[in-house]
């Protein structure tokens, strides 16, 4: 069967070429040979969840630039800010399964435990906050003191044993969500995080192969530990190496990597960029 996949973009600055590969991973997956006749899709989401850092302008821009670059997508985009309800009631079930505690600690406080572990993505949480008894966190959150909601990484894993997932790259893979600890599914000011949106969304949405750098794969073993807990399928993975310069610097906003509207105000034409990121013009 062709796979259902999808792009997946955060409005929070201009896509740059590594965006165009993902893109077009997913893309070119789902059009190939009559796919999209025998029932191959490429989906666009928009994963505005974190309403400080997005701008509607960058939405806009990132819409225009697939457009120009050739690409289409299937039905009607699916925005994160307008399906809440749906990450709520995720965020319900798995408080109902026991492994959600919130956690008072700030970002400050966790850089400061010293001792943390580190994981791929730095200090891993200490569980500080992991046995406060429920009258004591209850107290806390009536004060109006501000809080996350981690997920108890242990105490998942013990539900759902073991697990594994599909990446078309690496083979069968063995998840080892406790490799990012006891990560933030919502926090106060904003009601899901990125793990939880993705991992409902993917199913909600019928997605069989998600195309992402991998610079992502440590959090797929999470998505995965929230699959399992939550009852959804588990799609497949095809996690992509990040794009460089010829410098090997990661092609990333941050790094001031040029955007696909800076290559194309230089004059490179969307078969030049296709090419630039490794698909046919
Ligand atoms: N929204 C994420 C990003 O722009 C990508 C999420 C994903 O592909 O799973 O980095």
């Amino acid at each position: 069967m062709p796979p259902v996949t999808r792009f997946a973009p955060s409005p929070t600055g201009y896509l740059h070429l590594g965006h165009a590969f993902s893109a077009l991973d997913g893309w070119t997956r789902a059009r190939q040979m009559g796919a999209r006749q025998s029932g191959g899709r490429f989906l666009l989401r928009i994963e505005d969840i974190d309403q400080t850092r997005c701008r509607p302008a960058f939405e806009a821009a990132l819409l225009e630039d697939l457009a120009w670059l050739g690409l289409d997508w299937d039905g009607p985009v699916r925005r994160q800010s307008e399906h809440f309800a749906d990450y709520e009631a995720a965020l319900l079930r798995l408080q109902k399964l026991g492994v959600i505690y919130p956690c008072f600690c700030s970002r400050k406080d966790i850089a400061a435990a010293s001792s943390a572990p580190h994981g791929p993505d730095g200090p891993l949480y200490p569980g500080t906050c992991r046995s406060l008894s429920p009258d004591d966190a209850a107290a806390r959150q009536a004060s109006g003191a501000p809080f996350a909601l981690r997920l108890d990484v242990a105490k998942a894993r013990a539900l759902s044993g073991p697990l594994a997932f599909h990446d078309e790259h690496i083979g069968t893979i063995d998840a080892l969500p406790e490799q990012l600890g006891d990560v933030v599914l919502a926090r106060r000011e904003t009601p899901c995080s990125y793990h939880l949106c993705v991992t409902v969304d993917d199913d909600l949405q019928g997605v069989t192969l998600v195309t992402r750098a991998d610079d992502l794969l440590p959090a797929t073993h999470i998505h995965r530990l929230l699959q399992a807990l939550l009852g959804l399928k588990t799609p497949s993975y095809a996690h992509h190496p990040i794009l460089t310069d010829s410098n090997g610097t990661r092609l990333a906003k941050r790094q001031g990597a040029k955007s696909l509207r800076d290559l194309r105000a230089d004059g490179l034409t969307p078969p030049e960029i296709r090419r630039l990121a490794g698909f046919p013009g």
